[in-house]
């Protein structure tokens, strides 16, 4: 027991994936500026116009397999060697895992995976980038991305709550902790946690106590907390 790692949780955000060139919510001209939320990830547009919101997730797809992991994913995938590493992500891409992180948590799901439009517990890993209408589940409905979209009940978030609480050491990288109830996963972790906020803005909207923040893009940052966690830790 006396070797025993500490338990250090990310809670990953799309902050982390913009110098891969994913866009965030936030960044002019990106793909999200180019259409409306509502228009494309909730489940009444599904209803109302399924060809468009599979034609926005077969982009984002596309974009998503020609993008490749940057320094921050690759710093968080070496922190395996010297500690209990966890990743709760909000993304859908898989850069993480590309990285060589192995315990990765996808809360809104994954991109490169299509799910039953009637049983969202019907999951398979797509062979072609493209869903189209037509293509169907085992059981013979609609397949959509496996994404979960706003509206939408978050099926592991009690599994993320579970990992962060006993976090030894919580670090948010990338996220702007508008989107809940992700965002609530700051106040499961317990009180004698250290926590760090990698982001290139300030946070205004973090209101917890004894956060170091590390303010810049991912890239440098991340590798830069690893290096002071390395030294207060290793
Ligand atoms: P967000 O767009 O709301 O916030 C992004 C945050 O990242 C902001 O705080 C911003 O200041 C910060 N940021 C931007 N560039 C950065 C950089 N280079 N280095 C460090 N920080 C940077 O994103 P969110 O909080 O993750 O919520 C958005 C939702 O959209 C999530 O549910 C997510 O699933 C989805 N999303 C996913 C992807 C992806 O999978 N790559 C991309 C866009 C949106």
């Amino acid at each position: 027991m006396g070797n025993k790692k500490s338990k250090l949780v990310v809670l990953s955000g799309a902050g982390i994936s913009a110098e891969s060139g994913l866009g965030t919510f936030r960044d002019k001209g990106g793909l999200w500026d180019q259409y409306d939320i509502n228009e494309v990830a909730t489940p009444e547009a599904w209803e109302k116009n399924p060809e468009l919101v599979l034609d926005f997730y077969n982009k984002r797809r596309e974009l998503c397999i020609q993008a490749q992991p940057n320094q921050a994913h690759f710093a968080l995938a070496e922190l395996e060697n010297h500690f209990d590493v966890h990743i709760v992500t909000q993304n859908i891409d898989d850069l993480h895992e590309r990285a060589g992180s192995t315990n990765i948590l996808h809360l809104h799901g994954e991109i490169l995976k299509a799910q039953c439009s009637i049983n969202p517990n019907d999951v398979r890993v797509l062979q072609n980038p493209i869903i189209k209408i037509g293509d169907l589940s085992n059981s013979g409905h609609q397949l959509r991305p496996h994404v979960v979209w706003f509206g939408e009940s978050v099926p592991k978030m009690f599994e993320a709550e579970d990992i962060v609480r006993d976090a030894d050491i919580f670090v948010v990288v990338g996220t702007s902790l508008n989107v809940y109830p992700a965002a609530n996963l700051l106040y499961a972790c317990k009180k004698n946690c250290q926590k760090f906020i990698v982001d290139i803005n300030e946070l205004t909207n973090v209101k917890f106590n004894n956060v170091k923040l590390f303010k810049g893009p991912a890239s440098t940052k991340i590798p830069e907390l690893v290096d002071h966690l390395l030294q207060l830790n290793g």
